[in-house]
């Protein structure tokens, strides 16, 4: 029996679908959300990556401003554009795409957006709340890989989740989200040895390393669940996870295809996490 594969384009559509009806309702009420994306340096990644993220936005009845800098801008420069958009009042959550040029220290541009137009969540206001159990932004590819969780039914209370990776934006939130369901988590990371004994005993796998071909079939338990953030380029140039896909999806139970599994997702949560935005804007104006 082959794995059931968690479809993020499709699971993605239904999601949109509701940001597009709560969107329109809010624009209707006068708070149409607005994303604000800043882009600093011509790193292609980075520009399909906001490309993407604003067009996700005009398609589903969002407001989105696309603000490209040079790869000279100053910090001091960006820290005052970060600032005018908290004070703007039509937009209700700031990304700024990351790598940053290294001439701009990253967690201090974070750290001056307004906590509560951090839709990436990844200031430490929200790292805080999500440590705590405090409302919070989370970030998004870890949340997206929650809802997927959550769209097949999966129960984690009682399970055993490895999560490979450490970083800031995907690994140890994920870790922190999986622990808040219940699970019982192990992070796994670059000094780890013998990574193969954590992933045999795991009931759920969220592999976020970057590596193509780090998780192979004889890793995993029969019937677990594989999630993989991974994004990378095969022999051929195509785009594929950290998980080998052929392989593992003979031994899983359900697994995320690359592309069409986290990617899209995390599109997905970010839209949420800005309409979100937007609706503690109207509350706090008693209007929603
Ligand atoms: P990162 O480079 O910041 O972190 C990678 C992590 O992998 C580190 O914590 C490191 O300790 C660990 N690692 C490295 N080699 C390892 C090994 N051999 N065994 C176990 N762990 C190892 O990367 P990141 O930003 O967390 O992203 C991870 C991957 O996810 C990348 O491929 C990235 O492109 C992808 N990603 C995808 C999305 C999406 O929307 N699909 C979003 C964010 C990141």
């Amino acid at each position: 029996m082959t794995a059931h594969i968690i479809d993020g384009n499709a699971l993605s559509a239904q999601l949109r679908a509701d940001v597009s009806a709560r969107a329109a309702l809010l624009t209707e009420r006068g708070f149409k959300p607005g994303l604000a994306v800043l882009l600093v340096g011509d790193d292609p990644a980075s520009a399909v990556y906001v490309r993407n993220k604003v067009k996700a936005c005009q398609d589903h009845g969002l407001h989105s401003v696309l603000e490209r800098h040079p790869a000279t801008l100053s910090e001091a420069s960006l820290l005052a554009r970060v600032q005018a958009l908290n004070a703007d009042p039509a937009i209700h959550g700031i990304l700024v795409q990351l790598p940053l040029p290294a001439h701009i220290d990253t967690q201090r541009i974070i750290e001056a957006i307004a906590p509560h137009k951090d839709v990436d969540g990844f200031h430490v206001a929200s790292a805080g709340a999500l440590m705590t159990g405090l409302p919070g932004f989370w970030p998004c590819t870890p949340h997206g890989c929650m809802k997927m969780l959550e769209s097949i039914g999966y129960e984690l209370r009682g399970k055993h989740a490895v999560v490979i990776g450490r970083s800031n934006i995907v690994g140890k939130p994920m870790a922190l989200m999986l622990l808040q369901a219940h699970a019982t988590v192990t992070i796994c990371h670059s000094a780890t040895p013998n990574l193969a004994h954590h992933t045999r005993q795991a009931d759920v796998i969220v592999c976020a390393v970057g590596r193509r071909g780090l998780l192979l079939a004889d890793m995993v338990k029969p019937g677990s669940v594989v999630i993989d953030v991974g994004m990378n380029r095969d022999q051929a140039g195509k785009l594929c996870g950290d998980v080998d896909f052929e392989g593992v999806r003979l031994v899983a139970g359900y697994i995320t295809p690359v592309p069409g599994g986290v990617g899209p997702m995390t599109i997905t949560m970010l839209l949420i996490n800005t309409l979100e935005a937007a609706q503690a804007s109207a509350a706090a104006e008693g209007q929603a």
